[in-house]
């Protein structure tokens, strides 16, 4: 059971008002709360071992690879990958899928495919797209229902021996939707396709398995599961990691340099040229750390209460739609309420102190899909409450009564 008194004492912000009202965070689809758990260990860093890594022999710089390399142990265990150098690290979801992307454009020829799925984040489609224009493959994309899930029987459809690669995202950050990602993964394996999901908005909901999944390459960032932004990691069955090529030259990525010829380091330096973002690897450990310290299985009890009282509370507003019902979902809301801009009521909330996203939430073909320009998006966390679900609801009929 969580504590959710104790749980709010860990988060400074949630502490502060906007426009004199105690702030409602609930844009955390966007980016999450930072626990002073992993303040405390940015804080200690710069205050007491800063340092390069990899390659002092002085103490301090020693002391940071340790911990660095002891964060990569703890991001491996957490996603139950086989080896620590199957974990890369990266700046974030978009790094890790535009290195995978990167990749692949020496792999893939004309007339190979690669498939997306309807639901994706801009970020899982516009590499997709860079790629097939390098390439000459052809993008196909997994359609979606009037519920926000994946249509599966056309994805069946759409595979053939000519697949090459399937992205699609764990959940979708705009509607909430989880996906099948078993069955995705199963079914792209039987053609021989290899396949990357997007972890970024499951990560702060449920534990992956990257072993159980058998996924090929699974990537997230730390700034949406309670960890800072900039950092992020790549998760990549081994033999994909060394048949890839690397994505960027420098430091830190290579075995021995001269002018002939340089030879690349091994996994997972290979794919981590220059000075990456130490303090923030660390603070990547400290999140997963604080995350599994309240458990897994408490959060996703928790935030599914959570959502099924602010669903039936807003679905009690006259004229207020919700996009995205399947059945599978997490703690995500997106709404419109009929003839007012989701602008306008995003907006009349902040002044009552509350962050929800408007917009298109970098899924356009999402809204395009429901022919709307946006949703008003509320996405709940473990460190939010009812009583704070109770104030949105307030603050919406308010906005409708000014703006109607
Ligand atoms: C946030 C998000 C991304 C992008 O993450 P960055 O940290 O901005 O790289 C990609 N996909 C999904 C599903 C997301 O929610």
């Amino acid at each position: 059971m969580i504590d959710i008194q104790q749980i709010r004492k860990d988060f400074p912000i949630l502490h502060r008002t906007v426009n004199g009202k105690l702030l409602v965070y609930f844009d955390n689809a966007a980016t999450s709360q930072t626990p002073k758990q992993v303040i405390d260990v940015i804080v200690d860093y710069y205050s007491n071992y800063n340092a390069n890594i990899h390659r002092g022999v002085h103490t301090l710089s020693q002391e940071a690879t340790d911990k660095y390399e002891q964060a990569r142990q703890k991001i491996q265990k957490h996603f139950n990958a086989a080896q620590a150098h199957e974990i890369i690290f990266t700046s974030g979801t978009t790094h890790g899928i535009n290195l995978v992307a990167h990749g692949f454009s020496s792999i893939l020829k004309k007339g190979d495919e690669v498939m997306v799925s309807a639901l994706e984040h801009h970020s899982n489609i516009v590499p997709w797209q860079m790629l097939c224009e390098k390439t000459g493959a052809q993008l196909k994309v997994i359609p979606m229902n009037d519920e926000g899930e994946l249509i599966l029987s056309s994805f069946e459809e759409l595979l053939s021996e000519n697949t090459k690669l399937v992205f699609v995202n764990h959940i979708s950050n705009a509607l909430g939707t989880i996906n099948p990602i078993e069955i995705i993964i199963e079914k792209a394996h039987a053609v021989g396709a290899a396949i990357l999901i997007d972890g970024a908005q499951a990560c702060p909901h449920l534990k992956a398995d990257v072993q159980a999944l058998d996924v090929d390459f699974y990537v997230t960032s730390a700034h949406k599961m309670c960890g800072p932004t900039g950092v992020g990691m790549l998760y990549g069955k081994e033999a994909w990691l060394q048949k890839l090529p690397p994505y960027q030259g420098g430091g830190e990525m290579i075995a021995t340099v001269t002018f002939e010829k340089t030879t690349y380091a091994d996994l997972p330096h290979k794919f981590e040229a220059g000075t990456p973002n130490i303090c923030g690897g660390i603070a990547f450990g400290a999140a997963i750390d604080y995350m599994n310290s309240i458990g897994f299985d408490n959060i996703a009890a928790y935030e599914a209460d959570l959502l099924e009282y602010a669903t039936e509370k807003l679905l009690e507003i006259d004229g207020l739609k919700i996009y995205g019902t399947s059945k599978n979902k997490t703690s995500v809301i997106s709404f419109n309420i009929e003839g007012i801009h989701p602008y306008d009521i995003g907006t009349i909330v902040d002044k009552l102190g509350i962050a929800v996203r408007t917009g298109h939430h970098c899924a356009q073909p999402i809204m395009d899909y429901y022919k709307i320009p946006g949703t008003v998006r509320a996405s709940f966390a473990f460190y939010n409450t009812k009583a704070e679900i109770d104030i949105l609801v307030e603050a919406v009929k308010r906005a409708k009564m000014m703006l109607s």
